[in-house]
């Protein structure tokens, strides 16, 4: 291992506390094939580690990446295990299309499967990209809060990172504008925008929600901002109530379902 393998030791602190909360290890490392800038996957029952990935070229940001997914343990370990909730697909959601190629091929030319794929594919990643900003939004709003609160020098790496982060979603928004419906686009965006509007606040960078202005529906990021507000940080009890207050408003509320922690997968 590298020089670059000596975490900051706020994020060693942070690293510890997650891990004392959960009582689990966690192991973290770069990740290629990642396509976020970082993720968690928390140990189920009887699993003994969390992982936590990065992508390669976010290494000299690693610090507050990793802070931020142990962020997520804290939030989740501090609630009840009865109380934990995981956000997952609908079982049956992908299941006609996925599961009947048959069916496909035996309606469709190849020429128009070969595009059927494709549409599916785009619609899947505006799906994808839109349940992970509203089951995951409003912890990253309550994360992003305490790094900046607690954690001096995280906090200097977050003031360049988020808006980088932002400047990048922008980009992949304008890339897919015409891969969905309008409806869908605009959902997405407007999810992204009230999210940034929170994390410009905290970062006291509004800039970084501006672009987004224009391709969200302003009163719908309204509502999210104020409800999330009304809630409050309190922990994932309160981020599960977020999620559903905005799914309802959104008429997003068969998009996604919680699972139980205990029943989990
Ligand atoms: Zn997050």
């Amino acid at each position: 291992m590298s020089h670059t393998s000596v975490l900051h030791p706020e994020t060693e602190a942070i690293l510890q506390e997650a891990s004392r909360i959960s009582k689990k290890g966690i192991q973290t490392y770069a990740d290629p094939k990642l396509t976020a800038h970082a993720s968690v996957r928390l140990a189920k029952h009887a699993e003994p580690l969390h992982y936590i990935r990065y992508r390669p070229d976010q290494q000299d940001v690693r610090d507050y990446l990793i802070a931020h997914e142990c962020g997520h343990i804290i939030r989740v370990f501090s609630t009840a295990p009865e109380q934990r909730k995981i956000a997952t697909i609908p079982s049956n959601f992908r299941k006609f299309l996925y599961d009947n190629s048959d069916i496909r091929q035996y309606m469709l030319p190849d020429s128009l499967m070969a595009e059927l794929e494709s549409a599916m594919a785009s619609a899947y990643k505006h799906y994808d990209s839109i349940i992970g900003l509203l089951t995951d939004g409003p912890a990253d709003v309550h994360i992003e809060q305490w790094i900046h609160d607690s954690y001096s020098t995280l906090r200097e790496i977050q003031k360049r990172t988020l808006p980088q982060q932002a400047a990048l979603t922008y980009v992949s928004l304008v890339n897919r504008l015409h891969q969905a419906t309008r409806k869908m686009h605009r959902t997405e965006a407007t999810l992204v925008y009230a999210l940034s509007r929170k994390l410009g606040r905290i970062i006291e960078n509004l800039e970084i929600a501006e672009h987004f202005r224009e391709l969200a529906d302003e009163q719908n990021a309204e509502y999210m901002q104020r409800a999330l507000a009304e809630v409050g940080d309190r922990g994932h009890i309160g981020d599960v109530d977020t999620t559903n207050r905005w799914a309802r408003y959104l008429g997003l509320e068969n998009w996604f379902e919680w699972s139980e922690w205990k029943s989990g997968n």
